[in-house]
C-alpha cells in the first residue's frame, strides 16, 4: 500500500514539460522540512491505496503524461514499484524528487526532475550528491529554488563543479513564490552565460498559490 495525498489530472507547471496535460500522483509524506515548502499538507494524513487502486484512478483519467511527485515521493519504498508498474503500462512518467532519497533502483524509463536543495531553503546539508552521478543527460532535469541572491550564486557553483550542463536535459530555476524580484532574476540569468531555464511555476499563475489538486 502507498500513503497518497491526491491524485488529479492538470496541466504541467513546470519542468520541460510545463504545459503538457498530466497526472499527478501525490503521495504522502516528506522527510525534509524546507522553509519554503508549498507543499507542507502533504506532511501527514493521506489515503492508502494499493498499486492496482492508483493505477485504476491514473487510467480513468486517460493522460499518457503521469508525475509522482509529494511530499518526497521516494520516501515510501513501494514508490519504486509504482513507477515501475507506470513505465509497464506504457505511461511516460517524470518523477519529482527533493534530493534527499537516493534515486538508486529507480525505473530507467521515468524521468527524473532532481531538486538541489539551496542553503535558503535550511536543507542544504541533506542533498544526497551521489545522485546527481545518475543523472542522464537525454532526460533529467535538475531543479534549483531560489529564495535569496546567495541560493543563486550557490547554484552557479554546483552547476560548474558538477558540469551540470552537460550532464543534464534542462537546469531549472525556480523563483520561491514571492521571495525574489523577477525581473531582477531575470537579469541574473541573462546575464550568466549558463546554459539555464527560468522557470515560474504556471499552476499558480493560473489558479493562484494556495489552492490544491491543479
Ligand atoms: S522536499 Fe519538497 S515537499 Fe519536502 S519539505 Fe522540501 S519542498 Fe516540501
Amino acid at each position: 500500500m502507498l500513503r497518497v495525498t491526491e491524485i488529479f489530472l492538470s496541466i504541467q507547471g513546470e519542468s520541460t514539460h510545463a504545459g503538457r496535460p498530466c497526472t499527478f500522483v501525490r503521495l504522502t509524506g516528506c522527510p525534509m522540512r524546507c522553509v519554503w515548502c508549498d507543499s507542507e499538507y502533504t506532511f501527514t494524513g493521506g489515503e492508502h491505496f494499493s498499486i492496482d487502486d492508483i493505477m485504476a484512478q491514473v487510467n480513468a483519467f486517460g493522460c499518457r503524461l503521469v508525475e509522482v511527485t509529494g511530499g518526497e515521493p521516494l520516501a515510501q519504498k513501494k514508490a519504486f514499484k509504482l513507477i515501475e508498474r507506470l513505465c509497464d503500462e506504457g505511461f511516460e512518467v517524470l518523477i519529482e524528487t527533493g534530493g534527499y532519497v537516493s534515486t538508486a533502483g529507480l525505473d530507467p524509463r521515468a524521468k527524473v526532475i532532481l531538486d538541489i536543495k539551496c542553503p535558503g531553503s535550511g536543507e542544504e546539508p541533506r542533498n544526497d550528491w551521489t545522485n546527481l552521478e545518475r543523472l542522464r543527460s537525454q532526460k533529467d532535469e535538475v531543479k534549483f529554488v531560489i529564495a535569496v541572491e546567495g541560493d543563486w550564486t550557490y547554484a552557479k557553483k554546483v552547476i560548474k563543479e558538477h558540469d551540470l550542463e552537460t550532464r543534464t536535459k534542462a537546469i531549472l530555476i525556480s523563483p520561491a513564490w514571492g521571495q525574489v524580484d523577477l525581473q531582477e532574476m531575470a537579469n541574473w540569468i541573462a546575464g550568466s552565460g549558463l546554459n539555464v531555464r527560468m522557470q515560474l511555476q504556471l499552476h499558480k499563475y493560473i489558479w493562484g498559490p494556495d489552492v490544491k489538486g491543479v
